[in-house]
C-alpha cells in the first residue's frame, strides 16, 4: 500500500511572533509526505524543483523513505517560493509572496509503475495540474485533495472542473465561504459537496475539524497546545495523516474516515510543535498512537 502525493515542494520564508526563517524546505507535497509516511511507506511523489533545492531537503525526504522518481529536477531552473506572516493569534495568516518558478511550466508525468496507486492525494497546487495527474492514473480507490484561496480566486474554473473527479475535499473554514459563497459552514459543506466531492472536510485552525458526508457530520477536537511555533504546513500534514491512515487501512467507512480525521490532526499537531518541516522528523508510531488516544479522551463524558 502507498500514497500518491503530488503537490508544492518549497523554499518558504515564514515568520511568526516567535522568530522568522529565510528559504526553508517547505511545500504541500513535502509536508503531505512526511506525515502520510508514518503509515505507510514508500510514499510515491510527483513534483518539481530547480536546481536550488538543496540537498537537505531531498535528503529528509529520503529519510523519510519517499520515493523520488517522479521528482522532477530543473538544473537551470528556480524552486517554487512561498512566503508569509502569521498574526499574533497564528490563526490569520498573510502571504506575502508565491512565485511559481518551476510549477509554471510543470507538466507532471506519472512514472508506469506508479499509475495503480490506490490512494491519491492531491495537494495543494494549480488544480489544472492536480487533473493531469488523475488523468494519468489508473482507478484510483479513493481521491483526496487540498486547495487554497490562492486557487479559488485564481482558478476557479479549473478547480470546479477537478472537484468533480475527486472523492475528498479538505479545505479550512474561509476557504469553505470562499468556495461555496456560503457563510454558514454546513450549507457551505452541502454547496461543495454538489460540486462533486462525497466527502468534505472542514479545518478549523485551533478549533478542530468537522467531517461532513451524505450521512454524517462528525466534529473532531483540536489538541489543546501550549506551544504552537509554526503553523505552516498543518493543513497539509492533516491531509497527509488523513490519507496515509486510508492507504494503511484500506477501509472507507464513515467510522474509519472519523479515525483518519483524527490521525490527521495528530500529524498536525505534531507539525506546528517546530519550524518548518522539524515537528515531522523522527517521530515513532507509538508517539503518534499516545497523541492519537489523547484526542479520544479530550471528548469523552459519561451520560450519568
Ligand atoms: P499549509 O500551512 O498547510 O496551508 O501549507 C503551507 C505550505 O503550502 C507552504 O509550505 C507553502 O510552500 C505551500 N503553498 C503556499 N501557497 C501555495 C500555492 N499557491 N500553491 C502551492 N503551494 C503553496
Amino acid at each position: 500500500m502507498s500514497v500518491l502525493v503530488v503537490g508544492s515542494l518549497a523554499l518558504d520564508t515564514i515568520e511568526t511572533p516567535f522568530g522568522s526563517v529565510r528559504d526553508t524546505v517547505g511545500g504541500s507535497a513535502v509536508y503531505i509526505s512526511a506525515a502520510s509516511s508514518y503509515f505507510v511507506s514508500p510514499i510515491r511523489l510527483v513534483g518539481v524543483v530547480g536546481g536550488d533545492f538543496p540537498k537537505s531537503g531531498m535528503a529528509f525526504l529520503e529519510d523519510r523513505n519517499v520515493d523520488l522518481e517522479g521528482l522532477e529536477v530543473i538544473q537551470n531552473g528556480k524552486t517554487f517560493r512561498w512566503s508569509g506572516r502569521y498574526r499574533y493569534d497564528l490563526n490569520e495568516r498573510d502571504t506575502l509572496a508565491t512565485d511559481l518558478n518551476v510549477f509554471e511550466s510543470f507538466d507532471p508525468k506519472i512514472p508506469e509503475r506508479y499509475r495503480k496507486t490506490r490512494v491519491v492525494c492531491l495537494g495543494n497546487i494549480d488544480p489544472l495540474l492536480q487533473r493531469k495527474v488523475l488523468d494519468q492514473m489508473e482507478n484510483p480507490r479513493v481521491v483526496i485533495c487540498d486547495t487554497m484561496n490562492y486557487w479559488i480566486e485564481r482558478r476557479n474554473a479549473e478547480l470546479r472542473e477537478t472537484l468533480k473527479h475527486i472523492n475528498v475535499l479538505i479545505l479550512n473554514d474561509s476557504e469553505a465561504r470562499l468556495l461555496s459563497k456560503e457563510p454558514n459552514l454546513i450549507k457551505a459543506a452541502k454547496v461543495i459537496r454538489g460540486f462533486g466531492p462525497a466527502v468534505v472536510i472542514i479545518k478549523k485552525g485551533e478549533h478542530g475539524a468537522l467531517l461532513l458526508t451524505e450521512q454524517i457530520v462528525f466534529s473532531a477536537p483540536a489538541y489543546p497546545m501550549e506551544n504552537i511555533f509554526d503553523p505552516t504546513g498543518a493543513g497539509d500534514s492533516f491531509a497527509g495523516g488523513f490519507a496515509g491512515w486510508l492507504a494503511r487501512t484500506d477501509d472507507l467507512t464513515e467510522e474509519n474516515l472519523k479515525r483518519a480525521v483524527i490521525y490527521g490532526s495528530t500529524l498536525a499537531s505534531f507539525c506546528v510543535e517546530k519550524f518548518g518541516v522539524e515537528g515531522l522528523k523522527d517521530l515513532t508510531y507509538l508517539q503518534i498512537q499516545d497523541r492519537f488516544r489523547e484526542f479520544r479522551e479530550l471528548s469523552r463524558f459519561n451520560e450519568d
